[in-house]
């Protein structure tokens, strides 16, 4: 399951679609919905805040939850501590700053990732790994 189908989370659901893993895609946005829903398999809107909305899309019976709101620290740290309480084994969540991904941990996220700084470090290495081969 990907919750939040900005810039980050759209790539994730599509990627993890190629790969053949059935995705259910959540978004409070009706646009976002409305736009992905043709190249994703299931794509619903829900306040991802709200645990009844959660329970009622059967969230529990998924192994996996990425959340990958970032802008909004309280509807991604209020979406973790719903799916906690639901009980999903495995929650990776996304963070903006280390305070943010503090409070992740400590409402529940497994995992967390910070995909600005992650995909800077990997470009970095890529770039020094190119350069190396031209020497
Ligand atoms: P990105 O960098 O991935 O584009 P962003 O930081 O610009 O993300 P966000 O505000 O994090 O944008 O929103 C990412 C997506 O999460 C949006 O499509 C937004 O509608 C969705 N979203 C935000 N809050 C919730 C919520 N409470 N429930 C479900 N979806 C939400």
């Amino acid at each position: 399951m990907v919750i939040g189908l900005g810039r980050f989370g759209c790539h994730l659901s599509g990627a993890l679609a190629a790969l053949n893993h059935e995705v259910l895609a959540i978004d409070r946005s009706p646009d976002q919905v409305q736009r992905w829903s043709a190249q994703l398999d299931r794509v619903v809107q829900a306040d991802a805040t709200e645990e009844g909305a959660l329970r009622q899309l059967g969230v529990a019976d998924f192994a996996r939850a990425v959340v990958a709101i970032g802008a909004s620290v309280e509807a991604s740290v209020l979406t973790v501590l719903a799916l906690a309480e639901l009980g999903v084994p495995q929650i990776w969540a996304r963070a903006t700053s280390e305070k943010h991904a503090k409070i992740l941990g400590s409402v529940g996220a497994h995992h967390v990732i910070f995909p600005e700084a992650e995909t800077g470090v990997r470009v970095a290495h890529l770039i020094v790994s190119r350069m190396l081969d031209f020497i």
